[in-house]
């Protein structure tokens, strides 16, 4: 009989979800006419932008011609996206990078995923906490995190706490990491980086021979001057960090699927005899193998992205989401609580007030306010003590929130 690999046996079940789904239905079975407002969902609610969607349906007419018909693409995805994401996304900020270094997929949670398939299972991995779960779990799929403890952390991962004592800045680890994984803008905390802590960490990873994999999945709602949009803004970066990239969040193609990933040909990881080898042309070779490319007609759409139009659709886009963010940060602030994201991220994270835990506090915006957040301990352990509210519902859902908030907190 075949075997199982049996990391995945111990992998926990997606509960937080499951959880938030079964309380909720508890609660409708309960109170059939309440107008439930959900402020936990991280998809975006607002339709494409036109440019991409004309862009969609000019490609989909191409492959209906035979004259225009295409068929398998190139696995890293075509030369015009990858040269309308060197020139929309890196070239204005003086990052000069080679079409080879880009990878087209269908998203940053593949790629994230999927990354660990060329790196070794004996790699000692720092996540920060709370955290994008998909970390966590394909590290610990690949049998590099251990075993899962009580208290929630997986025995061989180094947590690196983000709380408010430490202003949501990771501190370096004190023991020896060889992979670290960074998000910012930050999910579920809604934090960033400024510029010289990300120096730090690229300091640390070039001192320490440390491969930094750092998801950029929300760059595109940074607003303040001094945060970094990309890693490789910062010196050193391209001998020590991959890049992921996604137009889930930028442009609303959390259905359609397109990311890419940035692997420069500097960045090295050693053989078990020291051997240095580069991981641009691994990743090349595990996606040629795995990956048979982004459809044609969602690499157009993605492209379309970068076009005048494109540019300003988006950018309305997120600005429309933004503005739900900036009225919760001022509401939930003028109710007394403590706020964090929110500025350069469509993420605000709470502190409960008065001691409460995170699933308390769940229960309690849903009971008292008919709100669903998500609860911040789902992120792991650090996430105690927080709830997570997005800024992806309607405007209308937004304000009706945060009037009830308003009233009754
Ligand atoms: N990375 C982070 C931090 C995310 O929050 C998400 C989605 O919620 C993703 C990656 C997934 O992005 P994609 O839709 O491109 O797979």
């Amino acid at each position: 009989m075949a075997s199982v690999n049996e990391h995945f046996l111990s992998l926990p079940g997606n509960y937080l979800f499951r959880e938030i789904a079964q309380r909720v239905e508890h609660f409708k079975a309960a109170h059939p006419g309440a107008q439930l407002i959900r402020l936990g969902i991280g998809d975006v609610t607002r339709p494409l932008p036109r440019a991409a969607v004309e862009a969609m349906q000019k490609a989909a007419a191409e492959m209906g011609e035979a004259s225009t018909f295409r068929g398998y693409g190139p696995e890293q995805g075509y030369g015009f996206l990858r040269r309308a994401i060197l020139e929309g996304d890196f070239a204005p900020r003086g990052i000069g990078l080679s079409p080879d270094e880009i990878f087209v997929s269908d998203g940053a949670k593949s790629d994230t995923g999927n990354f660990g398939d060329i790196l070794g299972t004996d790699n000692r991995v720092g996540l920060t906490d709370p955290v994008y779960p998909v970390y966590a779990d394909s590290n610990a799929m690949a049998g590099r995190a251990g075993e899962l403890q009580p208290d929630g952390r997986w025995s061989r991962i180094t947590y690196l706490p983000c709380t408010a004592e430490n202003q949501f800045i990771p501190a370096l680890p004190r023991e020896r990491v060889d992979i670290v994984y960074l998000c910012y803008p930050n999910n579920p905390t809604g934090t960033t980086l400024s510029r010289t802590e990300l120096q730090r960490w690229v300091d640390y990873a070039l001192a320490h021979d440390a491969l930094i994999l750092y998801d950029a999945a929300y760059e595109a709602y940074i607003r303040e001057p001094d945060v970094p949009h990309s890693i490789y803004e910062i010196e050193g970066a391209r001998r020590c960090a991959v890049e992921f990239r996604s137009f889930s969040k930028t442009a609303g193609f959390t259905g359609v699927r397109c990311g890419y990933t940035v692997v420069p040909e500097e960045v090295e990881v050693s053989t078990a005899d020291g051997k240095r080898v580069s991981l641009n042309h691994l990743w090349n070779r595990r996606q040629s193998t795995k990956f048979n490319g982004t459809s044609y007609i969602t690499q157009r759409g993605a492209e379309a992205v970068y076009s005048p139009e494109g540019r300003r659709q988006t950018g309305e886009l997120i600005g429309y989401y933004m503005g739900n963010a900036h009225h919760m940060r001022s509401e939930l602030l003028r109710c007394g609580l403590e706020v964090y994201g929110g500025t350069n991220a469509p993420y605000l994270w709470v502190k409960t007030p008065d001691g409460c835990g995170s699933w308390e506090f769940f229960d309690r915006l849903l009971r008292d306010f008919h709100i669903v957040c998500t609860p911040g301990a789902g992120f792991g352990p650090s996430g105690e003590g927080y709830v997570r509210l997005t800024a992806f519902g309607t405007r209308e859902d937004c304000l009706e929130a945060m009037a009830r908030l308003r009233k009754g907190l």
